[in-house]
This record gives structure tokens, C-alpha cells and sequence, in this order.
């Protein structure tokens, strides 16, 4: 009898086995076909207008984006709020952004992130958490915002208002989905998943030297590369400096190049180097 409900429990356990390996297979399936499908011209138009970052993208990076803005669309869930109307143009655009933070990485795609709720314009915050699960930008009034284990909030004026200017280094896409990337691990602590665990003291010497660099810029009120709200704590050091990282990458290489070279590892890219 023991040994009957032991071989059941076994092959329980197995079939538990079988139907994940089977989710995992047919997911890396659906993603490699999307990968390789054909990116619309309606969507690419909408790329170039909006998103100028990806105008300086080598033409390889720009393929590999079409890619993963597909499997993006298919795979997360967008909903527009306070009677916004969601567009094609606002899909792609974020996702474009979102994107160019997987480029040449092993990516897991944002996976605690299954929605983007998106407003017309700044908006009101109705809740505040000081627990440390979410990362708000502002005070009231935000721009954006990025949940640990739930959305990612975006206001559709803030994201055009970002995105157009590229050598400002402020982008509301880019810093949230920064948070995202940091959030994988389950702490906002500025210190994102790694590819390899070697690089954890390297990554914590640099950014740590920087982030405290720039709270003393910011008490002196000297001038700085990066945005002084990059002060506020170690995940908004990392969200700022990877707008920075993009948008304004030789400044960054020239004042900061220990900080600018843990970025290109990280993000297996070199934004210095497009024209
Ligand atoms: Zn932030």
C-alpha cells in the first residue's frame, strides 16, 4: 500500500515536471517565432519618429529590437487610464524603450511585470508605500512608477516628453523599466541580476563610489552628468544612470568611465560607440 501511493506521489511529481518543462519549451518556441517575425512598417515609422535613440542603433540592434518588441506586445498587457485611448503608437514606443534595455542579453523579459498602465498625462499618485516594494517618482504628481511584483505606471507625456530629447538623459521609459530590471531579484538595492557572480563586488565598488560622489555634488550643488536624483537612494542611482548610460554615454565615458564600463558589461552594449 506504502508502496503504492509512493509511485503515485512519483509519478505526480513527474507529470508537476512534465508540464513546466512543456510551458518553458513551448514559450521559448513562441518567443523565437515572434523574434523572427516580420516587424510592420507602421510600427517601424512609429519607432523612428518617436523613439530618435533607436535612429543611432547599429542595423543588427535594430533587428534585434524589432524582435523584441514583438514578443513585448504579445507578451505583456497594456491598459490606458484616466481616458486615454491605447494606441499602436503608445505600444510600440514604450516597447521600443523597454527594449533596448535586453538588447545581447540573456533576458528573462521583465518577468514579475504582466501590465502597463498608461495615463494621459502626469498624474496624481492616489497611493503611497514606504515599505520599499515601489519605487515612485515624485512626490503627488508623477511621471512614472514600477511595482515590484505588479505594473509598471507611465504618462503618456512624460514618455514623449522623453524620448524626443536624446541627449538630455531623462527618459521615463528607460528609468522604470531600469527599476524593473533592478526589482528581478526582489529588492529595489540598485544591484540588478548579474551574469556572473564575479562581477557583484566590481559592480558594488563602482556604483557605490558614484552614487556617493553625486550626494556630494548634490549637497555642493556642483554640476554633475547625471540627473541629482540619481542621489536619492541606490535604485534611483541605477535608474538614473542608465537614462545617462543611453542618452548621454560619451559624457558619461569621459567623466565616469569606470561607471560607464560596468554599464556596457552589464548591458552588453557600447551607446558611446553609434553615431
Ligand atoms: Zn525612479
Amino acid at each position: 500500500m506504502v508502496i503504492v501511493k509512493i509511485a503515485a506521489a512519483l509519478v505526480g511529481l513527474g507529470l508537476i515536471v512534465l508540464y513546466f518543462v512543456a510551458k518553458r519549451m513551448s514559450r521559448n518556441a513562441r518567443r523565437k517565432r515572434l523574434s523572427a517575425a516580420p516587424f510592420p512598417d507602421e510600427w517601424e515609422q512609429i519607432v523612428k519618429k518617436n523613439v530618435p535613440l533607436y535612429n543611432r542603433l547599429p542595423d543588427l540592434l535594430k533587428e534585434q529590437l524589432h524582435g523584441l518588441v514583438n514578443i513585448f506586445i504579445a507578451e505583456k498587457n497594456f491598459e490606458a487610464c484616466g481616458g486615454l485611448e491605447m494606441t499602436d503608437e503608445i505600444k510600440v514606443t514604450i516597447a521600443a524603450q523597454a527594449g533596448m534595455l535586453l538588447l545581447n542579453r540573456k533576458t528573462r523579459f521583465f518577468p514579475k511585470l504582466r501590465t502597463i498602465l498608461v495615463y494621459p498625462h502626469t498624474y496624481v499618485a492616489k497611493m503611497v508605500s514606504s515599505d520599499g516594494r515601489v519605487t515612485v517618482e515624485g512626490q503627488s504628481v508623477r511621471l512614472g512608477e514600477s511595482w515590484q511584483n505588479g505594473p509598471v505606471v507611465l504618462a503618456w507625456n512624460s514618455v514623449i516628453g522623453g524620448t524626443s530629447n536624446i541627449t538630455d538623459a531623462r527618459n521615463v521609459v528607460l528609468h522604470e523599466f531600469a527599476h524593473q530590471l533592478d526589482q528581478e531579484d526582489g529588492s529595489a538595492d540598485g544591484a540588478p541580476i548579474l551574469e556572473h557572480r564575479s562581477r557583484y563586488a566590481a559592480w558594488a565598488c563602482v556604483l557605490s563610489e558614484e552614487y556617493e560622489a553625486l550626494q556630494k555634488k548634490k549637497k555642493a550643488r556642483r554640476r554633475s552628468v547625471m540627473s541629482k536624483y540619481g542621489a536619492t537612494n541606490p535604485a534611483e542611482f541605477f535608474a538614473v544612470v542608465t537614462e545617462t548610460f543611453f542618452e548621454k554615454p560619451r559624457q558619461m565615458q569621459k567623466r565616469h568611465p569606470e561607471l560607464y564600463d560596468e554599464l556596457k558589461d552589464y548591458y552588453k552594449l557600447d551607446p558611446a560607440e553609434w553615431s
